[in-house]
């Protein structure tokens, strides 16, 4: 018996980073748009918990009791009062320390897929706490679509957004460290001190309306300062989907991975021609969003 689970990586339209809190973590305003670059997962009953990644990045990506994949059997498994005796196969779609929440994404999908394959018949609000210990980003793998999160990015509410949005996503050479970000983002407020992001309300308006050309100018990222200080070449990378008519350019949440927000699919299309002849960045996708969180496939 195996289950197949796709799960999709996100973009924060809005990251509004606040104080580091005393738990090291930071209090986060942030609006997730899910889009469609998936992970594919597949659980199979084995003798012993075990993972095996396939695709990109794939040799960067632990095996060991650190995959995030690997954390959300376990816990599931304690959960529901088993053996969490199973062989994870990740087939790896999201880039990898991308800022894209490619291991969010493989963790809620083996929430899922281990769900259905020990029919545990465990509820989604359970399923949301057991993500919640996982990491920031696990309920939003989970709930897909366009929601606002708070408190550490974990408390979703669904976001009023209407139609498709077409998305190119520049992708660099080699990870960054989200931690690292956090840190730079903390140095460069002790010397500069940054006023505090809200609800962008603005944001929301322009995503009830479903125009491209509102949203574009729009998304912000306060993890840009701090991700162009450690990775200048990114401005680079920006600039060129900037110059080939992107509406909107951000470095997706912690990066390095830029993304581009294009009016309509044939702009999206010659964006791509145009970072990929820029020799700015390793590869280029392109996706749309809002699209589901997690669901079985087969
Ligand atoms: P974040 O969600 O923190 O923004 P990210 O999207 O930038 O992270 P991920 O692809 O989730 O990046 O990887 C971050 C780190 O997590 C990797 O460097 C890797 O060591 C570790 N990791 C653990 N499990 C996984 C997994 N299943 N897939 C990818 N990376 C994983």
């Amino acid at each position: 018996m195996s289950v197949t689970v796709r799960a999709p990586a996100k973009v924060n339209l809005h990251l509004g980073v606040g104080r580091r809190r005393s738990d090291g973590f930071h209090d986060l305003s942030t609006v997730f748009q899910a889009v469609s670059l998936y992970d594919e997962i597949t659980v199979e009953d084995a003798d012993e918990l075990d993972v095996v990644v396939e695709g990109d990045g794939a040799d960067e990506v632990p095996t060991d009791t650190s995959n995030l994949a690997i954390r959300a059997a376990i816990a599931l498994a304690r959960q529901v009062g088993r053996e969490p005796a199973v062989r994870i196969t990740i087939r790896k779609g999201i880039p990898v320390a991308g800022g894209m929440a490619g291991g969010s994404a493989d963790a809620a999908a083996t929430l899922v897929a281990c769900t259905a394959l020990w029919e545990s018949g465990i509820d989604t609000d359970a399923l949301h706490a057991i993500a919640t210990t996982l990491g920031s980003d696990v309920p939003f793998c989970l709930l897909g679509g366009t929601a606002i999160g708070t408190g550490r990015g974990d408390q979703l509410t669904r976001a009023l957004a209407r139609g498709t949005y077409q998305w190119v996503f520049a992708i660099a050479d080699g990870g960054l460290s989200t931690p690292a970000v956090y840190a730079e983002l903390d140095r460069i407020r002790e010397e500069t001190p940054v006023p505090e992001s809200a609800t962008p309300h603005e944001l929301m308006t322009a995503l009830r309306s479903g125009e491209a050309r509102r949203l574009g100018p729009l998304l912000h990222n306060d993890l840009q300062r701090p991700a162009l200080r450690l990775r200048p070449a990114l401005r680079r990378t920006l600039e060129a989907g900037r110059d080939a008519h992107a509406i909107g350019a951000i470095v997706c949440g912690s990066g390095p991975t830029c993304a581009f927000l294009a009016q309509d699919e044939p702009e999206a299309v010659a964006l791509v021609a145009a970072l990929a002849g820029s020799g700015t960045c390793r590869s280029v996708r392109r996706a749309h969003g809002p699209v589901a969180g997690a669901r079985v496939v087969a």
